[in-house]
């Protein structure tokens, strides 16, 4: 075994180590060996970097759009160069199958920087007019001054670039909190960018989200959090940012349901939803979990679904032949069997069910049938390889199912009439909705949830203006 990685954090260009006392490993998660470590920051180890970024702010606002979106398409080109080593990173920080981080991840994450330095030349504006008589008035987006991006385990590197890129691109500058589990890719990637960014341009700061991410929160000097994560940190990240007047984009847990009518074109679909149930090992805000099914196909889906289910390869996500590879955490594997063990009478296990024995946080691809509206498995987000089935008499009984949550990020509906499709997707609550397709988005798109699920918006010119302020300047003509 080789040693440990060390890590340590970006500061005003410079690698520097936290100034606590505490040293934290990162396991991964396919064999439970530690492969980095790192000191953890102090909450003024987080004052230097917000110091930092607002240093370089005015200088890196003042560049043309033409000037910033040139270093971001040179980002793009440095990360695609160093695709296969950032690949291994997330593969052994995150437990992404080699054939998701080479195959799918990076070359998105490539794709969406070189979509935003694009899109960041654009930026559109209301036309300017004589709205006022004898006046003429139009409208400018600045950026906002520091932008503090908070980032989840399950997509470390994406969502760190998600977040940066839009922000930088638009004239911000930016520190990133990662999570504690996945500090790996986003670090390298960081040590990688200072080679064509000002110093204190983009900073990366460690440490527990209660602590230095709520001490950044709170930050006056930090102008939007962008916050990808639970809800239930969300939740305490609204609280804690209204201490201060700041912008606040929340993308928070999803339960997306997919709705499954009796015209399904069930060959197609199967390789689809099968990804959707598994893809990242289900720890994925949009995966296909909640299926809802016509009662007139039941029986022939539930038995075509579980036996591809079954037929997944499962193990080591640095095997080429691994689909599922393992949960984040020995905690997130206990969190998702107890919800599976607490199952109620009703339900039964159609396939899975059981943890895998042996190192790493393996869990077999499960599918649980039989479910009702209030049961915890269907109210609760499972981010597990883990899917349930409920079944539905007509389509109002499907809507009002497919609504009855808390969240709404995303949902799929599965029918070959154009009307029905069309129907569902307006009477569904949630930010995205397919129609005979799940999980395919690419950067051009804007992603972002309704109700529990967030507000606020990535990806898509909605994404990129999330990061800019509209100024209305009005100018007498006399
Ligand atoms: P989490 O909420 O535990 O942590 C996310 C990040 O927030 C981490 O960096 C953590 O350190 C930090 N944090 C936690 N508490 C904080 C606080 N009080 N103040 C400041 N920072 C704090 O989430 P997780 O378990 O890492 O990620 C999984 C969750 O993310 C799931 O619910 C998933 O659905 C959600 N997610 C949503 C989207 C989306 O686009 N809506 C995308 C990916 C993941």
């Amino acid at each position: 075994m080789s040693s440990p990685i060390q890590l340590t954090n970006i500061i005003d260009g410079k690698a520097v180590t936290g100034s606590s006392d505490k040293i934290r490993t990162v396991l991964n998660p396919s064999t439970g060996e530690v492969v980095a470590e790192l000191t953890e920051s102090t909450i003024e180890d987080a004052d230097r970097a917000v110091a930092a970024a607002r240093a370089a702010f005015p200088a890196w606002s003042a560049k043309t759009p033409g000037e910033r979106s040139q270093i971001l398409h040179e980002l793009a080109n440095l990360l695609e160069a160093n695709l296969d080593e950032l690949a291994h990173l997330e593969t052994i920080d995150a437990g992404k199958p080699t054939t998701a981080a080479t195959g799918d991840e990076l070359p998105g994450i490539v794709a969406a920087f070189r979509h935003f330095a694009g899109a960041g030349r654009t930026l559109a504006a209301q036309a300017a007019g004589e709205f006022v008589a004898g006046n003429t008035s139009f409208v400018r987006r600045e950026p906002l001054g520091v932008v503090l991006g908070i980032t989840p385990w399950n997509f470390p590197l994406w969502q760190a670039v998600w977040k940066l890129a839009p922000a930088l691109v638009a004239g911000n500058t930016v520190v990133i909190k990662p999570a504690e589990l996945t500090p790996i890719a986003t670090t390298r990637f960081a040590e990688l960018a200072q080679q064509l960014l000002p110093a204190g341009v983009l900073n990366v700061v460690h440490g527990k989200g209660s602590v230095v991410g709520d001490h950044l929160v709170r930050h006056p000097e930090v102008n939007l959090v962008s916050f990808t994560g639970s809800t239930a940190a969300g939740q305490r990240i609204a609280e804690a940012a209204g201490a201060t007047p700041k912008r606040l984009v929340l993308e928070l847990g999803g339960n997306a349901p997919v709705v499954i009518y009796d015209d399904i074109d069930l060959e197609a679909a199967l390789p689809i939803l099968t990804n959707g149930i598994l893809f990242n090992a289900g720890q994925e805000c949009m995966s296909a979990t909640r299926l809802l099914v016509s009662e007139k196909i039941h029986d022939r889906f539930v038995e075509a679904l579980a036996a591809s289910l079954a037929a997944t390869e499962i193990g080591d996500a640095a095997d080429a032949s691994t689909v599922l590879g393992p949960l984040i955490s020995e905690g997130q594997r206990a969190r998702v069997a107890e919800l599976v063990d607490r199952l109620p009478a009703h339900a039964r296990v159609v396939t899975g069910g059981k943890a895998v024995d042996g190192p790493g946080y393996f869990y077999e691809a499960t599918l649980i049938d039989g479910l009702q509206q209030d049961d915890e498995l269907v109210q609760e987000e499972i981010f597990g390889p883990v899917a349930t089935v409920q079944t539905f008499t007509d389509e109002a009984d499907a809507l009002a199912k497919a609504n009855a949550v808390e969240q709404g990020l995303a949902a799929s509906v599965w029918t070959r009439d154009i009307g029905r499709a069309l129907r569902n997707v307006n009477a569904i609550e949630s930010g995205v909705v397919w129609v005979n397709n799940h999980m395919a988005v690419g950067p051009e798109g804007p992603l972002g949830g309704f109700k529990g699920s967030g507000y606020g918006k990535e990806g898509g010119a909605a994404g990129l203006e999330e990061f800019t302020r509209v100024k209305q300047v009005i100018v007498s003509l006399s």
